[in-house]
């Protein structure tokens, strides 16, 4: 199909039938008079003053539980930059339904016509009794930092922006298992990251959780290396700069570099930068449509390369889906009051620990594949595949437990994961 009616396509599918992607469908019979009184008034008070009594049964009475915010302000969609509030939303849309297919989780999503840390924030707050956890969306840096940090604070429901830590969970389940493959030591790798932005800071972070140490790790902006001189950045990024003098250019820290990562723009990196990488090199070009260097080019100029992008058509795909439904899901089956590190580290560990185990012939065949095997070409596991809900919500929801923030324990794993799976 040519580029003209894809486009179409995309836009036909949109439009046809009820506009959009998603709708609400009622949960209770609605048959007969009966059921309507109970539904709406004067039924519907009974609930109202049981919630009024004690507030926790909100949970026990309303869609609250399993009902999250997908909250976006347009600043940073996609590949597309600062479209707006009105542009984001079919990614808004596009998201609660990747939430309802992968997880079953609900959502209603919120764009906000408002640049203003302060009013994003008081805004997002005021809908805490709604919801059961906020999902913040296409987001810019560093805004998107300040933001997150102070609804955490501020709330009691869980609040992840997912285009840093969804990101970082699966790059860095990722990364685990490309080590492996690769015979490298995550405290020794020598690791060179372009982009300083909200993906890439939040990325980073997670790296040093799992290992990686600080002194390997160089880091570059559009404006070039993070150094201590730089009198252009803020402190969240000004963490990341480094002392080491040898380095000018990306050419320069790519040369015996063990890792790159890329989360930057397309056709930033040349095959001779990879040319000069250590022993087997890894590479996560995750520019987004464009990766930083094309996978046929990488694989062309290294033989012994693991390469990841961000791409669906290449062996590999850095895709958040992977993480989001089920992080989500295990917070809110255990009623956690946040989304933690150690919530965050159960799932990169869930994640990467799927990709080692043989993969269901289901797997094989929803990718039209055969023999997908934990290698080179399979170092974390495809969205279709159905051990995510459960182990990944698993993981997480026993994190939450064993850190503090759950508020409902699970006891009968077994049973959790059956219930999850149908
Ligand atoms: P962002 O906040 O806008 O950050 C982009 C960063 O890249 C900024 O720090 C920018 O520098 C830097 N940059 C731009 N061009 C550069 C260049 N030529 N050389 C070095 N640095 C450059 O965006 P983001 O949300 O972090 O996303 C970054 C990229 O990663 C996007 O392409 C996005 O689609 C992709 N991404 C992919 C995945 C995935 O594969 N799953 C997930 C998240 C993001 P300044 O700060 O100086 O402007
Ligand atoms: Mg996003």
């Amino acid at each position: 199909m040519d580029k003209a009616n894809r486009k179409q396509d995309a836009l036909n599918y949109h439009a046809n039938g009820r506009p959009g992607k998603i709708q609400v469908v009622p949960t209770k019979p609605t048959n007969s008079q009966r059921d309507l009184t109970m539904a709406y008034s004067p039924g519907v008070a009974e609930p109202c003053l049981r919630i009024a009594e004690n507030v926790d049964d909100v949970y026990k009475y309303t869609a609250k539980g399993n009902l999250v915010a997908v909250i976006s302000n347009g600043t940073a969609v996609l590949g597309l930059g600062n479209i707006g509030p009105e542009a984001s939303k079919p990614v808004m849309e596009g998201k609660g339904l990747l939430f309802k297919i992968y997880a079953d989780i609900d959502v209603f999503d919120l764009e906000l016509n408002t640049k203003s840390v302060d009013e994003f924030v008081m805004i997002v707050k005021a809908l805490e009794p709604t919801f059961g956890g906020i999902n913040l969306e296409d987001i810019s840096a560093p805004t998107c930092f300040e933001i997150e940090r102070r609804l955490k604070a501020e709330m009691n429901i869980p609040v992840m922006h997912d285009d840093q830590h969804g990101t970082a969970i699966i790059s860095g389940a990722a990364l685990l298992n490309a080590c492996e493959l690769q015979s490298k030591k995550l405290d020794k790798i020598k690791m060179v990251i372009n982009g300083a932005g909200a993906a890439a800071v939040s990325c980073s972070k997670i790296y040093l959780s799992l290992g990686v140490k600080k002194e390997n790790l160089v880091m570059f902006d559009i404006n070039g290396l993070i150094t201590p001189s730089r009198t252009d950045l803020d402190d969240t990024r000004m963490f990341f700069a480094t002392e080491r003098k040898d380095i000018k250019t990306l050419a320069d820290a790519m040369k015996g570099a063990d890792v790159f990562i890329g989360l930057s723009a397309g056709n930033v990196v040349t095959p001779d930068m990879l040319k000069a990488m250590a022993k087997n090199p890894i590479v996560f070009a995750m520019a987004n449509p464009v990766p930083e260097i094309a996978y046929d080019l990488a694989i062309k100029a290294r033989k012994d390369i693991i390469i990841a992008t961000g791409r669906s058509d290449f062996p590999n795909q850095v895709n958040n889906v992977l993480g989001f439904p089920y992080i989500f899901r295990g917070a809110l089956d255990v009623r956690a009051s946040a989304i933690n590190e150690e919530m965050k580290l159960a799932a990169v560990h869930a994640i990467a620990g799927i990709a080692k185990k043989p993969v269901p012939e289901a797997v094989n065949l929803a990718y039209d594949a055969k023999n997908l095997k934990f290698g080179r070409e399979y170092i974390i596991p495809k969205p279709m595949d159905q051990r995510l809900i459960t182990e990944v919500s698993s993981a997480v929801a026993k994190a939450a437990i064993a850190s503090g923030v759950a508020r409902i324990a699970i006891t009968d794993w077994d049973a959790y994961a059956e219930e999850l799976h149908t």
